[in-house]
């Protein structure tokens, strides 16, 4: 799967993409990352990417024609090295629809899918109206800018990528996930668990998980599984 990422500061990428089981993805070729400096696509010489707002108002807003050129430049890349082309087009924003466990799966299953980060007061709206596909919100705050969004949301889905983990026995039992086993709704999170030592400070790992009696242990864990909210 090819994540492209549009982005004003690419450099911010580079210690999550560096590290761990994205580094791991991207060296087995799972998923790939292209980082478009959108500010390479600015039409003027000072490279101008904002502006200021129609109507007034504090801040800057980001221009239309730089995120409309790298995109062009997107669709006219594809080849099998590149990645298909933009493909699902998201731009993150606190007014979009609210990223869940259902919608990383979703994506997961695309083989392209382009992330606009937005940063200032925002993006002029006709990224929105004519570019994507849809907005994404990754919750209900305010970052300032969409970089810390496009990395939960490529975190999340590249993890559902087939070939990701390294047991994909881990998706069996995962929070909000309503066709895991133990889960009955996308509100449910895992059981609780626990490692050595089987006594920390008094601290204890409840006798129950040390008792080898798998149908026990099943009701226990199936026992402690919370829905979100009622926590
Ligand atoms: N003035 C805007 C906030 C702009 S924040 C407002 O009040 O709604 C700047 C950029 O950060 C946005 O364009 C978006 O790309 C990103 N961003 C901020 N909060 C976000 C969120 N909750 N989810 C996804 N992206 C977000």
């Amino acid at each position: 799967m090819t994540f492209n990422v549009l982005t004003l500061f690419p450099r911010m990428f580079e210690g999550f993409l560096g590290e761990t089981m994205m580094k791991r993805g991207i060296e087995g070729v799972i998923v790939r990352v292209n980082l478009v400096d959108t500010r390479d696509y600015a039409t003027d010489k000072h490279k101008t990417t904002d502006d200021t707002p129609y109507g007034g108002g504090p801040g800057m807003v980001m221009k239309v024609e730089p995120i409309h050129r790298a995109l062009q430049a997107l669709k006219g890349s594809g080849n099998r090295e590149q990645g298909t082309g933009a493909g699902r087009t998201v731009l993150l924003s606190p007014r979009g629809q609210q990223f869940d466990q259902k919608k990383a799966s979703e994506y997961a299953t695309l083989e392209t899918l382009t992330l606009i980060c937005g940063r200032y007061e925002g993006v002029d709206q006709r990224v929105a109206d004519h570019l994507c596909d849809e907005e994404l919100s990754i919750g209900p705050y305010v970052l300032s800018g969409g970089e810390v969004a496009a990395t939960v949301v490529m975190e999340a889905v590249a993890r559902l990528v087939p070939g990701f983990l390294g047991n994909p026995d881990s998706l069996k039992e995962e929070s909000f996930t309503p066709t895991s086993y133990k889960l009955k709704t996308k509100n449910s999170v895992e059981y609780s668990q626990y490692t050595k030592p089987e006594d920390f400070q008094g601290w204890k790992v409840p006798k129950v998980l040390l008792s080898g009696n798998h149908a026990e242990i099943e009701k226990w864990r199936r026992r402690h599984i919370k829905s979100i909210g009622t926590r």
